[in-house]
C-alpha cells in the first residue's frame, strides 16, 4: 500500500502519543495537520511560528525517531506555518519565516532536513535565524496558597482562586477577577493560583504578567511591526494572569488587543485571571465591551482583614522569618495598621531591623515610633467633605452651592472638580462619591472625571484650577 501524508503522520502520532503525556499530546500534536508527502519529505501544518518553535525545542527527538521509523533515515520534515486569523476575517494569513520574506499570503515552507547538511547545525531541526522561545511562567514561588492566610476578608476570593487552580478553565469563574485596595493580597493570590496550577498541571502553559508590562510589550510589538506575534504568543496560553488591569484604562490600543486575546482564550476554554484595584463598575476609561467580559466570570473582592486575620498574618510572617516578638506588640501592630497588609509587613520588617541594628529589645515604645512613621507616611486619606470644602473655598462659593442642582457653568465645573479629586484622592466608589456630592449617580461622576481630564488638556485656565487644587489637597 502506498504511503500518504495522512497515514505516515497518523503512524507517527500513535508512536508519539505513547511517549508523552495526554495533555502535551493534545496541546502540541492534535492541532497539527499532515499536508503532503513528497518522497521522503512530510509536510505538516502548525498554527503558529511559536508552535513550531515549541515543537522544535521540546519534541525534536521524538519527531525524529517517529519519522525515521516511517520514512527511513532520509526522512525530512517540512513545517508549514499557517495562522488562523483571529479578527473575523475569513482569509487565513501566513506567518513569514524568515522575516526577510515579505510575501504575506503565500504559505512559507521551512525545509528542515533530518540529516545534517551543514555540520555547524547540531540540532537537525534548527533553522538558522530563528531562536527558540521558552515560556517562563514569571510566577513567584514565594506567593503560595500555604502562606496566603484565610480570613473573612478574603474567603470568597481565596476559595474561588483555589477552585480555579484545581480546574483551570473548567469552572464558571472565568475570568476570575480579584479586586481590592492596595496591599490587600491581589498579587499574592494571583501568583498562588498560578503556582498551584503549575504544580497540579505541569504541562499547562501559565503566564503571569502585569498590565503595565503587557502594555509595554504591546507598544514595542507595534513599533517592531510584529503585533501578530504578540497576539499569538498570548493566545497560546492555557492560563493567563494579568495583574492590575486598571492600568489599561485610557489605553485604547492595548485594550483592543487584550479584548481579542481574551476572547480567543475564553472561547477555547482557557483560564483568565485578572486583578484590579477597583470593582468593574468603578473602572474609568475601560471600554464597555471589555468591562462586560470582566463580568462574565466572578468578581471577588479582597476586603480589609479583620483583627484575627491581621494577628494571624503577623505571626505567620514572624514564624517564617524566625523572629520572636512579644504578644502585646503583635496586638499593638494588629490594632494600629488595619487597612493594608503590605504596610503591616513593612512595619514588622522595620521593627525587626531597628531592634537588631541598635541591639535594642523590641518594645512597645519602639513599635509606637515605627507605626507612627509608617502610618503617617502612607495613610492620610483626605475626606470627600474636605475636598468639597477646599474646592468651594477656592471658587468662593459655599458647599451648598457646589452641591446644588444649578447648571450654571462655573458651579458645574466646581462640582466636577470636586468629584474628580474625590475619585483621585479617596478610595470611595463612584456611586458613593456621587451620593456625597449633591446626590448624583455614578455615571455623573464618571462623566465629571472624563470632563476634567479633557478640559485640563485643552483649556489652560482650567488646567491651572486643577493644579492649584491639587497642591492645596496634597499639602
Ligand atoms: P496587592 O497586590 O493587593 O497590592 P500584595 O499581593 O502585593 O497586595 O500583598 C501585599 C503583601 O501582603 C504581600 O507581601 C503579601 O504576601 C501579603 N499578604 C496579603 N494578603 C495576605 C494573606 N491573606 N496572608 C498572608 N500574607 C498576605
Ligand atoms: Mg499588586
Amino acid at each position: 500500500m502506498s504511503k500518504t501524508a495522512e497515514t505516515v503522520w497518523s503512524n507517527c502520532l500513535s508512536f508519539i502519543e505513547d511517549n508523552i503525556s495526554t495533555q502535551a499530546y493534545k496541546t502540541w500534536f492534535e492541532p497539527i495537520k499532515a499536508v503532503k508527502l513528497n518522497d521522503n519529505a512530510l509536510s505538516i501544518q502548525v498554527p503558529s511560528k511559536f508552535f513550531y518553535e515549541w515543537l522544535e525545542e521540546h519534541y525534536v527527538k521524538l519527531l525524529k525517531v517517529a519519522l525515521t521509523k516511517e520514512l527511513g533515515t532520509k526522512a525530512k520534515l517540512v513545517y508549514i506555518i499557517k495562522m488562523e486569523n483571529t479578527y473575523g476575517n475569513k482569509q487565513p494569513f501566513t506567518e513569514k519565516i524568515p522575516s526577510s520574506n515579505r510575501s504575506q499570503m503565500k504559505d512559507q515552507e521551512v525545509d528542515v532536513p533530518l540529516k545534517n547538511k551543514s555540520p555547524e547545525l547540531k540540532n537537525p531541526f534548527v533553522i538558522p535565524g530563528i531562536r527558540n522561545v521558552k515560556i517562563e511562567s514569571q510566577l513567584n514561588p514565594n506567593y503560595s496558597f500555604d502562606n496566603f492566610l484565610e480570613g473573612e476578608s478574603n474567603r470568597l476570593a481565596r476559595s474561588a482562586g483555589y477552585a480555579v487552580a484545581n480546574k483551570p478553565g473548567g469552572t464558571s469563574f472565568n475570568p476570575l477577577l480579584i479586586f481590592g485596595g492596595g496591599g490587600l493580597g491581589k498579587t499574592h493570590l494571583a501568583h498562588a493560583i498560578g503556582v498551584e496550577i503549575k504544580e497540579k498541571y505541569p504541562e499547562k502553559t501559565v503566564l503571569y504578567i502585569s498590565a503595565e508590562k503587557f502594555t509595554q510589550q504591546y507598544i514595542e510589538s507595534v513599533k517592531k511591526n510584529n503585533r501578530n506575534d504578540f497576539i499569538h504568543f498570548y493566545q497560546i496560553m492555557d492560563v493567563l494572569i494579568v495583574d492590575d488591569i486598571q492600568l489599561l484604562s485610557g489605553k485604547a490600543g492595548t485594550q483592543d488587543v487584550f479584548f481579542h486575546i481574551f476572547n480567543h482564550l475564553h472561547q477555547n476554554g482557557k483560564q483568565v485571571i485578572l486583578t484590579s484595584d477597583k470593582a468593574p463598575v468603578d473602572m474609568i476609561d475601560i471600554e464597555q465591551r471589555l468591562l462586560s467580559r470582566f463580568k462574565w466570570g466572578l468578581s471577588a473582592e479582597l476586603n480589609h482583614p479583620d483583627y484575627d486575620t491581621r494577628v494571624a498574618i503577623i505571626k505567620n510572617k514572624l514564624y517564617r522569618d524566625g523572629v520572636e516578638m512579644p504578644e502585646d506588640i503583635v496586638e499593638f501592630l494588629a490594632n494600629n495598621i488595619k487597612t493594608n497588609i503590605r504596610e503591616l509587613e513593612g512595619a514588622i520588617i522595620s521593627l525587626i531591623a531597628h531592634s537588631s541594628f541598635n541591639k535594642r529589645e523590641i518594645t512597645i515604645d519602639l513599635a509606637k515610633k515605627i507605626v507612627d512613621n509608617y502610618v503617617k507616611y502612607t495613610k492620610r486619606e483626605v475626606s470627600i467633605d474636605y475636598i468639597q470644602k477646599i474646592v468651594s473655598d477656592y471658587f468662593q462659593m459655599d458647599v451648598d452651592t457646589l452641591q446644588s442642582k444649578t447648571r450654571k457653568r462655573h458651579i458645574v465645573q466646581a462640582r466636577q472638580l470636586a468629584m474628580f479629586f474625590a475619585k483621585k484622592f479617596t478610595k470611595a466608589s463612584l456611586a458613593s462619591i456621587g451620593s456625597q456630592i449633591g446626590q448624583r449617580d455614578h455615571a455623573t461622576v464618571l462623566h465629571a472625571c472624563k470632563t476634567v481630564d479633557n478640559l485640563s488638556s485643552t483649556d489652560k485656565q482650567f488646567k491651572k484650577y486643577v493644579d492649584d487644587l491639587n497642591k492645596k489637597l496634597t499639602l
